[in-house]
């Protein structure tokens, strides 16, 4: 059976803002109901001061200032076709709609596409509507199936998202970045492994059991079949969960549940940006393209917010999280599903 185990403890001190009293602060500690590990929260450290604070609209000029500086490129409709690489076996290029995928020319698998989403060289988060998403999972998915017929051996894809520099990306023209690997990366083979230890264990699916649990966390459903809920545990601030129901990997989905994922990423997105998120993470964890694990594992997509891109600012990923593998989050998972509940 699952089990959302939290306790809490007190920090004391003698605080030098209230006359040097007694003052506490609370620490919430909660423990991933899969895979058993733990983070931190306290919401008193959003208010703690940076040595490079600024605000939203100076973060939004600063955003459009890069977005000019960063004119003649790759991504972008006159260069696209004559300055990305193309795919040596089956389609040179896959489109559909807004969306072209291409090898990355810088590749950390054997296959490794870059997917430009839209023609226009910058859009906000807000902007990023379900179609751009439809067609990108469309297209992503054709892509996976040409990988998977040419090498049997690469079965385990993802479609990856990093959006603006906090989250990693190199480029501000939007782009997804699907892999298909010989081996699952460390996060899904953990997730394989612990959902069948689950499954092994208590004679049920841990994706099914959260979704019928899980009521306090619940956002809203999209599609006949995609559920999203706020992660009870998170490892990073805003952490969204989707999860397809009944289908483990991006070879069963179908029509209906690609347009559920896309226009649920978009409603996260809106949401997200509404309460002043500018960068996020993203990605869709799957079975491997050849098995249907669906009795102890459903498909599901990970949504973070990351830094907001204040000049010089800080990073959100300090000594607990790089190497004591610990999240520290100061915001709480059932207030982020009820701040992006009216976006549903
Ligand atoms: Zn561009």
């Amino acid at each position: 059976m699952i089990e959302f185990y939290k306790y809490e403890e007190k920090s004391e001190l003698l605080d030098p803002n209230c006359d040097f009293k007694k003052t506490s602060q609370t620490i919430e500690h909660r423990k991933d109901p899969l895979l058993g590990t733990w983070c931190r929260i306290n919401t008193d450290r959003a208010k703690r001061p940076h040595s490079s604070s600024g605000m939203l609209v100076d973060v939004d000029k600063r955003i459009k200032q890069i977005v000019k500086k960063s004119d003649n490129c790759f991504f972008c409709a006159e260069n696209v076709l004559k300055k990305t690489p193309k795919h040596s076996f089956s389609d040179e290029r896959i489109t559909r709609g807004k969306f072209i995928l291409f090898p990355n020319l810088f590749p950390f698998a054997p296959y490794h596409g870059v997917g430009v989403l839209t023609d226009k060289h910058f859009l906000a988060l807000d902007k990023l509507n379900y179609k751009l998403w439809a067609d990108a999972l469309t297209g992503s998915i054709s892509w996976f199936k040409n990988v998977h017929t040419h090498d049997s051996t690469a079965r385990f894809a993802s479609f990856n998202f990093n959006y603006l520099m906090p989250a990693a990306a190199s480029l501000v023209h939007p782009h997804v970045q699907p892999l298909v690997d010989k081996r699952a990366d460390n996060g899904l083979d953990l997730v394989l492994k612990k959902s069948y230890e689950y499954f092994s264990v208590s004679k049920s699916n841990f994706w099914q059991d959260l979704l019928d649990n899980d009521s306090s966390r619940f956002i809203g459903k999209t599609g006949k079949n995609v559920y999203w809920h706020a992660v009870f545990s998170p490892t990073c601030a805003d952490e969204v969960v989707g999860i397809v129901c009944g289908k483990s990997s991006f070879m069963e989905l179908s029509d209906d549940d690609i347009f559920g994922i896309a226009d649920g990423i978009s409603k996260v997105l809106r949401g997200l940006y509404s309460k002043g998120v500018r960068s996020v993470n993203m990605m869709i964890n799957s079975a491997p393209l050849d098995e249907n694990l669906g009795e102890f594992f459903y498909l599901n997509i990970r949504i973070v917010s990351r830094s907001l891109m204040v000049e010089n600012y800080t990073t959100d990923r300090g000594f607990m999280e790089v190497l004591h593998n610990e999240s520290i989050i100061s915001t709480i998972p059932e207030d982020v599903a009820l701040g992006l509940r009216k976006y549903f």
